[in-house]
């Protein structure tokens, strides 16, 4: 019996019609894939991607090198040095993160007690020579300039769950 219904099914193409009718479906249904890298999916305000320093609107650098995140890191990825400036503040003479060891946890975001070290949005880069993995200060405070509009605006979202 079973012979014969295959037979039957093999013979007006059955198989063949329902995947045919599954395919048509789903061809005027939304749409689950996006065209990255000209589309790219939606992200979230607490979403972990490369390091930056924030500065504050009058320019000064937030972090005062309490070193809270460099002793919260799990990975040792974040490696601070410190010195008084001229007019008695201290501030980090050296600030830097190893994107190989770390791994995107946040804590150090969490543990800064001013908002200055931060994990954006920015989830596309690479490194092409030995050493770019150390990310400087420099390029972390360039980082917190260039997307400081993005970072308040998420932090803003963000501050009711905090
Ligand atoms: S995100 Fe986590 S692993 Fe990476 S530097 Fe911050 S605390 Fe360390
Ligand atoms: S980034 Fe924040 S937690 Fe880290 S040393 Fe600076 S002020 Fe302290």
């Amino acid at each position: 019996m079973r012979a014969v219904r295959d037979f039957i099914n093999s013979f007006f193409l059955v198989e063949l019609i329902r995947g045919l009718m599954l395919t048509g479906r789903y061809l005027f249904s939304r749409k689950f894939t996006i065209e990255y890298p000209e589309e790219s999916a939606p992200k979230s305000p607490r979403f972990r991607g490369l390091h930056a320093l924030r500065r504050y609107p009058n320019g000064e650098e937030r972090c005062i090198a309490c070193k809270l995140c460099e002793a919260v890191c799990p990975a040792l990825a974040i490696t601070i040095e410190s010195a008084p400036r001229e007019d008695g503040t201290r501030r980090t003479t050296r600030y830097e993160v190893d994107l190989f060891k770390c791994i995107y946890c946040g804590f150090c975001e969490e543990s800064c007690p001013v908002d200055s070290i931060v994990l954006t949005r920015v989830h596309e880069f690479y490194m092409e020579r030995r050493g770019e993995n150390i990310i400087t200060k420099p390029q972390l405070l360039a980082l917190g300039e260039k997307y400081e509009e993005q970072i308040a605006a998420d932090r803003a979202l963000d501050a009711p769950y905090r």
